[in-house]
């Protein structure tokens, strides 16, 4: 089920117009942008770097130990899995072993910047892709696994409650 970022009201459909508040997500290169402002506030990476990434990442010690460990630990606890998210998807590299371990499984790949997106996309045609806040997750109850891979370190300190059980 999505949750709408402009109402918070939940609804099923394929895309992103709301049926509550009509709000319909801009679109970058095709892919939904949900909090476009954020997109263009965010620092602490270049989004540039995603073009200098996407081609070592395969042949990198880190990247490719990284994805053997996930992948080890994703088998090992969730033998199958029926609808995965993962937040901060960058490149899609994990996204890629994500895909490969699960070939049945529904993939959703969410990034603050769009600029990972594409190559994402190259990498997981069958992906569904978009740029979000990682913060206000646009979904309710909609995924058995959910993986976030060197990202709560570059997410900001804020009152926000990701359980949504207190206001700021
Ligand atoms: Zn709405």
């Amino acid at each position: 089920m999505k949750r709408c970022p402009n109402c918070s009201r939940t609804y099923d459909a394929a895309g992103w117009d709301c049926p509550s508040c009509g709000f319909a997500p801009t679109l970058w290169k095709g892919f939904p942008v949900l909090a476009p402002d954020l997109a263009r506030a965010a620092t602490g990476f270049r989004p540039e770097a995603y073009a200098e990434l996407a081609p070592i990442e395969a042949d990198n010690f880190w990247f490719r130990a990284r994805n053997r460990l996930i992948m080890w630990t994703m088998r090992r606890h969730f033998p199958q899995i029926g609808r995965y998210l993962e937040i901060g998807c960058g490149t899609g590299y994990v996204l890629a072993g994500v895909a490969k371990t699960y070939p049945e499984t529904r993939i959703t790949g969410t990034e603050i910047f769009c600029e990972g997106l594409p190559y994402a996309a190259c990498r997981v045609p069958r992906a569904e892709l978009l740029q979000m806040d990682a913060r206000a997750l646009p979904y309710e109850a909609e995924f058995d696994v959910i993986g976030a891979f060197d990202v709560l370190e570059h997410t900001r300190k804020t009152n926000w409650c990701w359980r949504r059980c207190c206001t700021p």
